[in-house]
């Protein structure tokens, strides 16, 4: 979608000002992305894993099923409008998360996920017929996107991790 064609959804209302659910790239805060996103295209351009995209909306989103991020920053060092903050790259939310179409959970061989995973956050708790479950663990897994960009059968999404608190509320 041009950005003439996105304005116009957005006027439409179909653009949610409190989106949380798509993975803008890193750097960017959710509350406050879509005022500042001007969809100029420098962060698209800048990466050079070549995984930022458009959504059909015409806002920019990392495809972790198309590779991993690296983390570098170039996206967010190239955004002119402070939509993403260098100083912010290292925040990202995102964790893994395994459907049940993994073909191990379906009782075939696999453990491609686990083999990518070079942070050691997979490992596999056996079921009976020959399943094993891939168990992640969300304080190891930096969101990267290596396991999703290998699983063959695209059983690896992402979502929001905010880790526990010790605050203690009286
Ligand atoms: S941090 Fe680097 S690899 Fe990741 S999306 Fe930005 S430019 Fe691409
Ligand atoms: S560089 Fe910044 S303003 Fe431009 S499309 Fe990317 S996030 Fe939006
Ligand atoms: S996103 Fe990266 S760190 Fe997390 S489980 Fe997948 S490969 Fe491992």
């Amino acid at each position: 979608m041009n950005k003439l064609a996105s304005r116009r959804a957005f006027l439409k209302g179909k653009v949610s000002r409190n989106d949380q659910t798509s993975i803008r790239p890193p750097g960017a805060d959710a509350d406050e992305f879509l005022d500042l996103c001007t969809r100029c295209d420098e962060c698209r351009e800048a990466c050079p894993e070549d995984i930022i995209k458009f959504d059909s909306q015409g806002w920019p989103v990392v495809q972790l099923d198309a590779g991993p991020c690296t983390f570098c920053g170039d996206c967010a060092s190239a955004c002119p409008t402070g939509a993403l903050n260098p100083e912010q790259v290292e925040a990202w939310p995102w964790r893994a998360k395994v459907a049940a179409s993994c073909l191990s959970m379906n009782g075939v061989s696999c453990r491609i996920c686990q083999d990518n995973c070079e942070h050691g956050a997979i490992r596999f708790r056996l079921q009976t017929g020959g399943r094993a479950e891939p168990v992640l663990d969300a304080d190891t897994c930096t969101g990267c996107g290596a396991c999703a960009s290998a699983c063959p059968a695209g059983s690896v999404s992402f979502e929001r991790h905010t880790p526990p608190t010790n605050e203690v509320t009286l």
